[in-house]
């Protein structure tokens, strides 16, 4: 059942006191988690499909109308069907009011909120650089395959119950989880992918799952992937990484060829960072098969 909150509850907040129910903020949540509540007459959130994205606080102008003033004048027009609708992009009346989140509520802002940032891994948005800044990480070294699952959408959100899912089929692989990840940092048992039980209800607009392994190991991890987004209540994008050789080929195609996965985008990072030496591929260092 939806959480419907309207003023005390600990999320973004709808004050009923201000909210005119003119509904622009139902249009401006990416996860559909506001309602005009025709019952009240104001606009409330589903605390549980809301992702604390705070897109409804920051992307709406505030103006400062006197509520009771805008009812009245409403109503009012409504007798002679006309009507007062402010501008789409404005709350009249500054009803939506941001609040103090508390833990394990404040992982969903972490990861819906592209101006939050994590505590892990000092990153915004998702938390993770990915491997955009391999040059100078080196996250996904000579021989590596590197793999970010994103799991989630604006839209459609993941919930870590599902997060879970994907993290402990992949540790039944030889893939090794990618340290500086806040999924990583969230999982009490790596060694069975296991997350810190407090999140597990707590869901998001979209996370990313980083790990990497050998090449001979690639094809196994797509196909474990590929069966967990079967059982799993959202979208899963899987994104594959390697480094070039010396003639700038790679192993794509033949990592692909025993798989019935297509390559449907490809990206190619130039190296304009500066390359780090102290960071040594580990997944040639480390026995992972
Ligand atoms: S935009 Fe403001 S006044 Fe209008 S429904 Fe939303 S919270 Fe209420
Ligand atoms: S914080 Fe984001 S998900 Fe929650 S109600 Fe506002 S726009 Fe919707």
């Amino acid at each position: 059942m939806p959480r419907w909150t309207g003023g005390s509850e600990d999320t973004v907040k709808i004050d009923p006191r201000k909210c005119v129910a003119c509904g622009n903020c139902v249009a401006v949540c990416p996860m559909g988690a506001i309602r005009i509540d025709r019952g009240v007459n104001r606009a409330r959130i589903d605390a549980d499909e809301c992702v604390e994205c705070y897109t409804c606080y920051r992307g709406m102008s505030m103006e400062h109308l006197n509520p009771t003033l805008v009812r009245a004048v409403r109503a009012t027009l409504r007798v002679f069907r006309l009507r007062f609708d402010p501008e789409p992009d404005i709350c009249p009346t500054s009803a939506i009011v941001p609040d103090e989140l508390q833990w394990p509520r404040t992982v969903r802002r972490a990861f819906s909120d592209v101006t939050a940032t994590h505590e892990s891994t000092g990153v915004h948005g998702r938390g993770t650089e990915e491997v955009k800044t391999n040059d100078v990480t080196g996250r996904v070294g000579p021989g590596d395959v590197g793999f970010t699952v994103e799991l989630g959408r604006p839209g459609v959100g993941v919930r870590f119950t599902d997060v879970q899912k994907v993290a402990q089929a992949l540790a039944g692989t030889p893939a090794r989880f990618e340290d500086r990840n806040p999924i990583t940092t969230l999982m009490t048992d790596r060694e069975r992918g296991l997350l810190n039980p407090d999140v597990l209800g707590e869901k998001v607009m979209s996370c990313i799952i980083e790990v990497a392994t050998t090449a001979a190991a690639a094809s196994e991890v797509l196909e474990v992937l590929r069966d967990v987004a079967r059982r799993i209540d959202t979208v899963m994008a899987i994104g594959v990484a390697l480094r070039c050789d010396d003639r700038g080929a790679d192993e794509i195609e033949r990592i692909l060829a025993g798989t019935d996965y297509d390559v449907i985008w490809a990206k190619t990072n130039v190296g304009l960072g500066r390359a780090n030496p102290a960071r040594v591929p580990r997944s040639t260092q480390e026995a992972h098969a």
